[in-house]
């Protein structure tokens, strides 16, 4: 059976007074939050953005999401999980500091912003779910216990995966920083030998003493590593990081399971919104400002992640004329993430788009 994605067209010449109106004609038309009651918590799964990066959707979008929410008497807060990189979004307390100087805070927002803190392990929860790739996935417990969850995310590039949304927004987004390099595990962590200083922070945290010092160098024994990403956290002169372009092909395949283990009680109970807006090369990780490789598209929803994904895919590529993600990732598929999820019953490939217009 077909699901239905709603669609409200955006170009490259409106303004945010313009988007905040379309957005809210999306939300009333489409209703694809009116499943939400009174009291539930809803955990809004958000991006905040690398310092720098002008892609994230912007808080002044989210504060309408968060309003309506509030306006239903539901219990809205925001929260996404620390990076793998090391950036200003490594730590909690720093990722919570970037994210309210991006207008993400209970002040301006009108929600609480939850950052879990994967050193505190109540913060973490383990779900065996047995899959071919991913056997445990480990995730940050606050998107599992909320009553609803919500995923808002950026429609754009990615280096590793072809293109990021919905799908990668849940699977990658919702995992903890072990969790995160368990699905790029084809990349072992690596030590830029010019930055060492031989400090030994890093051989002092890891779990499985993997890492001694040689020659007043870190040396990390990859048959021992078990990827846990801690000394690339803590390493304080970004010695220690993994090859991001050299990702394997499973890596979407793995983000996927992960992304299954964390709607899996959330059938009914999740919705997800795609800004295809300043649809960029690179995702919102990068510490800059990407240009649009395309057109911009508009802001979609649907309670299918796949769908919405697959939507998103074919209108930026109808608008290029093009595979533009191909184009500028050329070693990557990024078709792949849809397949899989649909075979793992994550959503359809087949999808009814129902465009909204705004009324007169
Ligand atoms: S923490 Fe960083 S700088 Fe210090 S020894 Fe480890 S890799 Fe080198
Ligand atoms: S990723 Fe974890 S296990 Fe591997 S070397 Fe770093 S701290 Fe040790």
């Amino acid at each position: 059976m077909k699901s239905r994605v709603y669609f409200i067209a955006v170009n490259n010449v409106d303004t945010a007074v313009d988007i905040k109106i379309k957005l809210t004609q999306l939300l009333l038309d489409s209703r694809i939050l009116g499943f939400v009651n009174k009291g539930s918590s809803v955990c809004i799964k958000m991006h905040f953005g690398e310092e720098g990066n002008t892609g994230f959707v912007k808080a002044e979008y989210v504060r309408l999401i968060v309003d309506y929410l509030l306006s239903k008497g539901a219990q809205p807060f925001l929260s996404d999980t620390n990076t793998l990189y090391k950036g200003r979004r490594t730590s909690s307390a720093e990722h919570l500091r970037l994210a309210a100087e991006h207008g993400f805070k209970r002040e301006l927002i009108g929600a609480k912003v939850i950052i879990p803190d994967e050193k505190i392990k109540a913060d973490i929860q383990e779900i065996e779910i047995g899959g071919r790739f991913i056997k445990t996935a480990k995730i940050a417990r606050v998107f599992l216990d909320a009553d609803v969850l919500i995923g808002i995310a950026h429609f754009k590039g990615h280096i590793m995966t072809g293109f990021g949304g919905a799908l990668k927004n849940i699977g990658m987004g919702c995992a903890s920083r072990e969790g995160k390099l368990a699905q790029h595990s084809d990349l072992a962590p690596y030590v830029a030998m010019e930055k060492c200083t031989g400090c030994g922070e890093c051989v002092k945290v890891c779990p499985v003493s993997a890492i001694s010092l040689k020659k007043n160098k870190s040396h990390i024994d990859n048959a021992i590593c078990i990827g846990c990403a801690t000394c690339i956290a803590v390493c304080p002169f970004s010695a220690i990081d993994v090859h991001w372009d050299k990702g394997g092909e499973l890596i979407q395949e793995r983000m996927v399971e992960y992304a299954k283990s964390v709607l899996k009680d959330k059938k009914d109970s999740c919705a997800f919104i795609n800004f295809a807006i300043k649809i960029t090369k690179e995702c919102d990780c990068l510490a800059k400002d990407d240009p649009r490789i395309s057109p911009d598209i508009g802001i979609l929803a649907s309670q299918d992640p796949v769908s919405l994904d697959k939507a998103c895919l074919d209108l930026v590529n109808k608008a290029c004329g093009k595979d533009i993600f191909k184009e500028v990732h050329p070693q990557r598929n990024g078709f792949k993430q849809l397949e899989y999820a649909e075979r793992l019953g994550l959503g359809s490939l087949d999808y009814e788009l129902i465009q909204i217009r705004l009324s007169d």
